[in-house]
């Protein structure tokens, strides 16, 4: 018998969302540090281990060296990315706090009703993601993070803040720096102060609410070094 459950558009779409799903199965090992900072990733054992042809993992690849969670180098192939240090901590800090804050208050002066309720889906959508137990679902929490900072930079109305946000990929490497359960509550509580002054065109304290946010989560990552 002939089978009609696959159709033409389906083996069209098939490689890339076979791409996705092997995307997927790396960037949680790679967020849960099943695959170590530093990682030697061998497209060929991932060919076996994963059942699939090179393509596929070629395209996860590249999207994940695009994301900075994996490093490619010309002859030798590709590994995880190394963690931050505690000067890059620092330093991403540092550009965050420059940055947010503006961006925060310029997107309150904005006082765009769409713009605000695409922010709170995002905000819900972190919610379901609470109650963290696991490190595959902090790195879920971590995608849900950065597309709620990545809202507010790109609503600022400055695409050069939004493209210098963007290259730091700040929520990648923040959360494979550091699991902490509490961080994820402490975060949605913060982030419900901000879209609050958002939503009533307060700059100064949309502008306040960033800064005392990017301020709480450097102290909650900064635990990553302390017994060090
Ligand atoms: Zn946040």
């Amino acid at each position: 018998m002939k089978d009609t459950s696959v159709s033409d558009t389906d083996l069209l779409r098939r490689p890339t969302s076979l791409g996705n799903e092997v995307y997927e199965a790396l960037y949680a090992q790679l967020m849960s540090l099943k695959i170590p900072p530093g990682g030697r990733i061998s497209v060929d054992s991932l060919v076996r281990s994963l059942g699939v042809s090179q393509t596929p993992i070629r395209e996860a690849l590249s999207r994940l060296e695009a994301q900075g969670l994996v490093i490619k180098t010309h002859l030798v192939g590709y590994r995880a990315a190394e963690q931050m240090d505690r000067m890059q901590l620092e330093q991403l800090y540092e550009l965050r706090l420059l940055l947010e804050p503006f961006a925060a208050g310029r997107m309150a002066a904005r006082r765009d009703a769409g713009m605000v309720a695409e922010l709170k889906a995002l905000d819900a959508e972190m919610r379901s993601e609470d109650k963290i137990h696991s490190r595959t679902s902090y790195g879920e929490f971590a995608k849900r993070d950065a597309a709620f900072h990545n809202f507010i930079a790109r609503s600022c109305g400055n695409q050069l803040v939004f493209d210098s946000l963007q290259r730091v990929h700040t929520h990648v490497h923040l959360f494979r720096l550091y699991f902490h359960a509490r961080a994820t509550t402490d975060a949605n509580r913060e982030h419900e102060e901000m879209i609050g002054a958002i939503e009533d065109g307060d700059c100064a304290g949309a502008e306040d609410a960033m800064k005392r946010h990017i301020e709480r989560s450097k102290m909650r990552f900064m635990s990553a070094f302390e017994d060090s």
